[in-house]
């Protein structure tokens, strides 16, 4: 019976879980956490749940939905398991409460998630005081300890994930001041992006901090500049640091896979193999932020791949981004792998219309249409629609501007 450790008990975790439990594998997911379940478990609010079970939940009752469907078919969940090595073997260390211990498995899915920017790598000016979070800290300290850091907080960023600060938030009993977005318009499309409308939140676009001013180690003003140099100061508590997520890949690094630096995790071909053939990838390590439902939909996928346990393919073609693609994934494909990740997932690098072509080192155009997309807009091109027999690697996407 193959022995499968998943590390991460997310949504691609828990959906990888079930499925290779069902298959009869031996699986063991570990999570650093004291409890599983990933983001969602700390998000009170909707909407999720649709693509997995075809009703509207909030993150914690999606969480126990499936945590309760990778036990009952057989997995061992381990909270409070924080795997800090992967060796050669391989060979995994942990880290528990009880002291470090090893795990010898056949094959490993790695789905650590991703996580928002800190305030240190998005470059922010000013003071660090106290009431500066990212919408994951802030879910956290609320709902799992009822501690509300601030109560007329700004929301820096319109992601969608903007839209889950926003409604925490108001179920804490705070109220946003303002929303600030840097580019020239909120980064999630309409209808969305009306919700800071409709809640009387005014949406600040072309804006930027200029400034953090803190008194007595607490936050307690914004100073804003727009693009036309307009300088305005806002008296907050509180700041909440929204969206630019980052894969958290640093256990992929140390482990020596191969890592792209456009999408920050590991690179994969299109089974969610990674570099070392024992390990497998799935998730928003992959590429940062996606749904839950389509996370979870992919660590479905990789578990089958995995399951079929294909020897690693020995012809390979690599993809990269070219000019006005911020990434492409999966980075390398293999004719005879297992389909996981059936298309290409693409993101430009800043808002675009124009023709985007995919060719490959010979100069020939394998795809290529037209579209209009904003940077966080997810774009694919099918690889059954892709006639790679007779490519010549690498292939490169690029986006080229009307
Ligand atoms: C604030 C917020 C609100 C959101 N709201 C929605 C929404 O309303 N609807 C929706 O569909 N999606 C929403 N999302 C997106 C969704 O939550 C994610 O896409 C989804 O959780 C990703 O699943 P994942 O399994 O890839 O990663 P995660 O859910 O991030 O899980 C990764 C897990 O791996 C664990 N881990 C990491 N490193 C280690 C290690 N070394 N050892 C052991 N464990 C480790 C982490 O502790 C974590 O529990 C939201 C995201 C955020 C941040």
């Amino acid at each position: 019976m193959i022995q499968v450790l998943i590390i991460g008990a997310g949504p691609a975790g828990l959906g990888a879980a079930a499925v290779l439990a069902q298959a009869g594998a031996q699986v063991t997911v570990v999570e650093r956490q004291s409890q599983a379940g990933g983001v969602p478990r700390l998000c009170g609010h909707s909407p999720f749940g649709m693509r997995e079970f075809h009703r509207l939940m909030t993150g914690q009752t999606y969480t126990h939905r499936l945590i309760a469907e990778a036990v009952a078919a057989g997995a061992r969940i381990l909270p409070d398991h924080a795997v800090t090595a992967i060796e050669s073997g391989p060979t995994v260390r942990v880290a528990t409460p009880q002291g470090e211990i090893t795990l010898t498995p056949d094959r490993i899915l790695l789905a650590t998630g991703a996580r928002e920017a800190s305030r240190a790598e998005r470059l922010l000016p000013g003071e660090r005081p106290l009431g500066i979070v990212t919408t994951g800290a802030l879910q956290d300290l609320w709902f799992a300890r009822k501690v509300l850091p601030f109560r007329r907080p700004v929301i820096l960023g319109s992601e969608l994930v903007a839209m889950s600060a926003i409604l925490t938030c108001r179920q804490a009993g705070a109220r946003p001041l303002a929303v600030i977005e840097s580019s020239d318009r909120p980064v999630l499309p309409a209808p969305l992006c009306w919700l800071p409308k409709v809640l009387g939140i005014p949406m600040l676009c072309t804006t930027r901090i200029e400034d953090i001013v803190a008194k007595d180690g607490r936050l307690c003003q914004l100073v804003l500049r727009n693009a036309a140099g307009h300088v305005t100061q806002i008296d907050c508590d509180g700041l909440v640091l929204t969206g630019s997520f980052r894969p958290e890949s640093g256990l992929a690094r140390l482990c020596g896979l191969e890592i792209d630096p456009a999408t920050g995790g590991p690179v994969v071909d299109q089974s969610g193999r990674t570099s070392r053939p024992e390990i497998f990838a799935a998730g928003n390590l992959l590429r940062g932020i996606e749904t839950a439902g389509r996370c979870w939909a992919e660590g479905r996928a990789v578990a089958q791949a995995l399951l079929a346990d294909l020897p690693p393919a020995v012809l390979e073609i690599s993809v990269r981004a070219g000019q006005g693609v911020r990434y492409v994934m999966p980075q390398r494909l293999t004719p005879d792998a297992r389909v996981a990740l059936p298309a290409l997932q693409i993101r430009l690098d800043r808002r675009a219309r124009g023709t985007l072509t995919l060719t490959d080192a010979a100069g020939r155009r394998l795809a290529s249409f037209q579209t209009a997309s904003a940077p966080e807009r997810r774009l694919t091109i099918s690889l059954a629609d892709l006639r790679l027999q007779d490519a010549v690697g690498p292939l490169t996407l690029a986006m080229e501007q009307d």
